[in-house]
């Protein structure tokens, strides 16, 4: 069994069940596994050709044995991956000859955060099943989150889901992922408010131990190692249609909260060769300065066109700060008391080293970002979204030739930013099929204030009926 350990020390070893039950340690820290598979090169040559199904099914199982065996894991990775809208799931597509989109928008909510979330939505439905519980799942949204944990949670057994989102303040199309799907355990809040407001009240819900315990709260934030782990398979997946064990490809990602990119680390990290991971941000560089410089210092939120990227603190950076302090956890945490205090932190220039020429990282403007929609849609016909034109940008600055076929991670369809896509090609993107009649499906939700009893009073009568 692989136990996995706290980056901040103080979580003592813990299976993959209660990590995954968890989310976040006690310590406030991250879970990550203590000691790490490693797949020999003919172990990952033997899953070419493989379904994706099937690749997941290999590659979770040493993580993932303790709570699941392979018969289970195998028919919870086929029915997690059988409602995607594309026959290769993760299907990659050529835009210039040495340069790949890998399309991860073909699930249920159009964007990545549906390859892990409908895992671990089943995952999290079979372990409760056995514990004979049940919970509540709460969580605030300023647009992809929330749909896609809606999504994963609808129609399961022994859970539910409340999400708050602000009021006319998301996308029409981001509100209606959430508010049209007819489920009885799915709960949509429109807070009169800011998603800072949605975020405050969530806390103090998590805050409130005596209703805490009386609903079962739970969260299924980025941080849940589960997901991470579960987005490292399309890494392994693409390289391996591309011929990467020959040509290591260098994997450009928009970045956010560094879960995506994180992931890829995970890849090469169980044996994977990868020639490099871009860090593609926003203005919200963050990331993009830290790499440059080994200083993480925090900046204003600025909004961009890039919403799933507007971020400043990185919480999955933890993982990569962990193993850049030799896995000492009491050095981890009293790097983030100070960088908490100060807005700051700085890994030494010695230890950066050791991070070698795996990373590169940049920025890329709104206008760079347009222009890379532009420009991919007349050199090949496709059209993408802005946060995967972000990592087109950055990962075509960044990349040196002869490096290895570039593949950039396109994390969202295009319909879901109709707006900008439709201000640099000049045509309005379509939604897939199966989501055309969106705009006329019936909406379910409350509109409440900004005002935790209303939103615990909302809960508590739900949560009864
Ligand atoms: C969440 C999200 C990102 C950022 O991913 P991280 O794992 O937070 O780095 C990028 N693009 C889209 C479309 C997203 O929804």
């Amino acid at each position: 069994m692989i136990a996995h350990v706290s980056t901040r020390g103080g979580a003592g070893r813990r299976g993959f069940e209660e990590v995954l039950l968890a989310g976040l340690a006690e310590d406030g820290g991250l879970f990550l596994p203590e000691d790490w598979p490693r797949f020999p090169r003919e172990a990952l040559a033997a899953l070419s050709g493989l379904s994706y199904p099937e690749t997941a099914t290999r590659l979770l199982r040493p993580f993932v044995e303790d709570c699941f065996d392979e018969a289970e894991l195998a028919e919870l990775c086929a029915r997690a991956y059988a409602g995607f809208a594309h026959a290769a799931t993760a299907p990659l597509v050529q835009i210039a000859p040495d340069d790949w989109l890998l399309e991860l928008f073909h699930g249920p909510t159009l964007a990545f955060k549906d390859f892990a979330l409908q895992l671990l939505g089943l995952m999290f439905e079979r372990v409760l099943a056995r514990r004979g519980r049940s919970i509540t799942i709460v969580g605030a949204t300023s647009g992809d989150t929330g749909s896609a944990a809606i999504h994963a949670v609808a129609g399961r057994a022994n859970m539910r889901i409340v999400v708050l989102h602000p009021h006319e303040r998301v996308s029409a199309v981001q509100r209606r992922q959430m508010t049209t799907v007819d489920a009885d355990n799915v709960f949509n809040i429109a807070v009169r408010g800011t998603f800072d407001d949605c975020q405050a009240l969530v806390k103090a819900m998590f805050a409130d131990t005596a209703f805490r315990r009386e609903q079962d709260l739970a969260a299924v934030n980025s941080i849940n190692w589960a997901r991470i782990l579960a987005q490292a398979v399309y890494y392994v997946h693409a390289a391996l249609r591309l011929g990467g064990l020959e040509r290591p490809p260098v994997f450009a990602v928009p970045t956010g909260n560094f879960g995506d990119v994180y992931a890829g680390y995970v890849a090469r990290r169980i044996g994977l060769p990868v020639r490099r991971l871009i860090v593609a941000t926003n203005r919200n560089d963050i990331l993009a300065r830290f790499f440059e410089t080994g200083i993480y210092r925090l900046g204003e939120v600025v909004p961009t066109v890039t919403p799933s990227m507007d971020i400043q603190v990185a919480s999955n950076f933890e993982r990569l700060l962990f193993d850049l302090e030799d896995g000492d956890g009491a050095r981890v945490r009293r790097a983030l008391e100070n960088f908490t205090k100060t807005g700051e932190l700085a890994v030494e220039p010695g230890r950066m080293a050791r991070l070698g020429e795996l990373f590169r990282a940049g920025r890329a403007t709104e206008e760079e970002t347009r222009a890379a929609i532009r420009r991919v849609f007349e050199e090949s016909g496709q059209v993408i979204d802005p946060h995967t034109a972000v990592g087109v940008e950055v990962g075509r600055r960044l990349r040196r030739p002869g490096e290895g076929p570039l593949v950039c991670l396109a994390t969202a369809h295009p319909a879901k930013f109709p707006e900008t896509v439709t201000e640099a090609t000049g045509r309005r993107p379509t939604l897939p099929p199966h989501l055309a009649d969106l705009v006329t499906r019936e909406e379910r939700f409350v509109v409440l204030d900004a005002d935790l009893a209303a939103v615990q009073e909302f809960v508590r009568r739900t949560g009864r009926a």
